[in-house]
């Protein structure tokens, strides 16, 4: 929210290419094939098991769009290529602009939404572990963890959120509980 930024918490704003728009993507696309694959392995890679396994690559698929509909139209990279992921271009096709104002509110009220992505996964994996011990299934956990917990909270805080001048005020740079 710009009207809110005062001198000593501004840093410039960058445009990214598409590039970097993948770049800031690929943590969520691992995201979705490994744990859709915990979930598919999961059930031996029976058809209930693809089911699952597609299931949550739609969820992922859904929640973007979600974020994208109900969260980016309030957002002041709305529109511009300064939005690190590319997100606030595919807003402005679906979408009218919307009160910058009430972006932390909008924020707050839509992440709750797909923060189940983070979870289901790690728990699922667990109790397949517990039950069954398989190596590539602990492999596919660890994965997930590092990728999900530290790689993608990482990049979206040194790379892509590093430049936004509301990281000061942002729920998710502040206080998401996904990133500590
Ligand atoms: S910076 Fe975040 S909220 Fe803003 S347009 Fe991009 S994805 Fe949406």
């Amino acid at each position: 929210m710009t009207q809110d930024i005062d001198c000593k918490k501004y840093r410039p704003e960058q445009e990214y290419t598409h590039a970097q728009e993948l770049i800031d993507n690929l943590p969520y696309i691992v995201m979705a094939i490994v744990g859709s694959s915990i979930l598919a392995l999961g059930f031996g890679f029976s058809f209930l098991g693809w089911i699952l396994g597609g299931l949550y690559i739609i969820y992922v698929m859904a929640g973007t769009f979600w974020i994208i509909i109900f969260v980016c139209p309030y957002c002041q990279y709305y529109d511009t290529r300064a939005c690190p992921c590319g997100y606030g271009q595919i807003a402005v096709k679906l979408r009218p602009k919307s009160d910058e104002n009430r972006f932390m509110e909008k924020f707050n009220k839509h992440i709750p939404v797909i923060v189940p992505l983070w979870i289901i996964p790690i728990i699922a994996g667990a109790y397949f572990l517990v039950i069954d011990f398989n190596l590539l299934m602990l492999i596919l956990l660890i994965i997930f963890g590092l990728n999900s917990f530290i790689v993608l909270p990482f990049l979206s805080r040194k790379y892509g959120c590093a430049h936004c001048p509301q990281k000061d005020d942002c729920p998710w740079m502040g206080k998401n509980p996904l990133i500590g």
